[in-house]
């Protein structure tokens, strides 16, 4: 591969193009592999950013995407509806929680949540009302749009940066209590606070149920999740939870807001929604929230992305979800959980390691110190894993098919790479 003209052209994930990181070719993947164009044979630790839950090169899901081929591989969503776009919002429909019945699809996990945030908007202008404030929480990531990033972490998203042109919403404290933890009264004091002093501008509430992901892979308690439903019952505040990272097993339920035993207002679902094999996203709702938007003067919901219900995402995103159907993935699931538990502990035996927590098939290690990605990456490719830190997290989301022997491979490597770099100071 001409790695020199990517190394001076392309733009990856949040790269620089005067200092580019180390970008390894890849040839093919399969199964929880990821080859490497040498023939390395990596186990992929990441499932390319919770998406490949099945892991790769899946014969049904392939079968799925070549069959749609056959018959159109994109029409327009504006006046024209199509049987995969039908039988996915029928899955989507039954899966969720039973008030979410009104399906919007959209392109990818951001735009889910423009989405979502333009339906609340919608949803208090047709009620007459302005309220233009959204309430967050800290270490939540929702993307990299405007109205997404908005609702950002402040200091991950870099908010300073673009002052003047990001909306300023309300953000409050992250939950303490983590998972496991007994429960803290005082643990939503913020959050009460922020919500009871803002209620008249308040919109909505938007967080990451139980897992805050990219902004800090942070676990917490499912009753501050009970407590923020109730306190948005409270004031008649919409409930908008981003599962686009959680959904579809992830963290042991079907959907993380199942540890809490609530229905949001508005989902939003990205990533695993079609087992990683090409970008699509959905944002449902309540019927009482879809007819409050479409009643207002607008008449309609003010969006209409150009590749919206895309047939061949849809085909796919139906074959993921039957798939979760036919196979036990909780079983799976729950089994990687088990191990994590088992191993992950054995790593705060190590100076580097500050925490490890789990949940469902998310393993997180924090070091006491950050690590440089570049450098860490290429220990763990040493090492014949895929996983890919952030700051000083090192955390694996494993497609659901992984064995525990590959699992036990994936810490071991975690624990002997970290030692590498913190040893070698690099
Ligand atoms: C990844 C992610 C997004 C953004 O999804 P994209 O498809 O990258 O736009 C939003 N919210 C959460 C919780 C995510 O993990």
């Amino acid at each position: 591969m001409d790695i020199a003209f990517d190394r001076n052209h392309i733009w990856h994930p949040y790269t620089s193009t005067i200092n580019p990181l180390t970008c390894y070719p890849v040839s093919r993947a399969e199964g929880v592999h990821i080859y490497l164009e040498d023939g390395t044979k990596l186990i992929d630790g990441m499932s390319s950013w919770w998406a490949a839950i099945h892991g790769y090169n899946h014969p049904a899901l392939n079968e799925a995407v070549t069959s749609q081929l056959a018959n159109m591989s994109h029409v327009m969503f504006g006046g024209i509806t199509h049987e995969p776009a039908i039988e996915l919002c029928k899955k989507l429909v039954a899966m969720t929680p039973p008030s979410l019945e009104k399906v919007f699809l959209c392109d990818s996990g951001s735009i889910s949540v423009e989405v979502a945030l333009k339906m609340a908007l919608q949803y208090w202008h047709s009620k007459g009302e302005s309220r233009a404030k959204f309430l967050t929480l800290r270490h939540g990531y929702h993307g990299d749009s405007f109205a997404a990033m908005s609702v950002t972490d402040p200091d991950n998203s870099m908010h300073k940066l673009y002052k003047g042109f990001l909306p300023e919403h309300i953000f409050a404290d992250s939950p303490q209590c983590g998972f496991h933890d007994e429960w803290d009264e005082n643990d939503i004091a913020d959050f009460k606070d922020k919500l009871e002093s803002n209620a008249k501008q308040i919109a909505a509430v938007i967080l990451e149920p139980i897992v805050q992901g990219a902004g800090g892979m942070r676990i917490y308690h499912p009753t501050f999740l009970k407590r923020v439903r109730e306190l948005c019952d409270e004031f008649g505040i919409l409930l908008i939870c981003d599962e686009i990272a959680t959904g579809f097993g992830r963290t042991g339920k079907l959907f993380a807001c199942e540890h809490a035993g609530i229905e949001p207002d508005i989902l939003c679902l990205g990533k695993a929604l079609t087992g990683g094999y090409m970008t699509m996203a959905a944002t449902i709702t309540s019927k009482h929230v879809a007819d409050t938007v479409c009643g207002g003067e607008a008449g309609c919901f003010m969006h209409g992305p150009t590749f919206m219900g895309n047939p061949l995402a849809s085909a796919v995103a139906n074959a993921s979800l039957q798939l979760l159907q036919d196979t036990p993935w909780q079983e799976k699931v729950l089994g990687i959980e088990a191990k994590l538990a088992e191993l992950l502990p054995t790593l705060l035996e190590t100076p580097h390691v500050k925490d490890v927590r789990w949940l469902g098939a998310i393993g997180v290690v924090e070091t006491h110190s950050p690590v440089d990605v570049d450098t860490m990456q290429k220990h763990f490719i040493n090492k014949g894993v895929w996983i890919r830190p952030f700051g000083r997290l090192v955390y694996i989301m494993p497609p659901y098919d992984m064995n525990s022997v590959q699992l036990q491979q994936l810490v071991e490597a975690i624990r002997s790479g970290l030692n590498d770099y913190f040893d070698n100071k690099g």
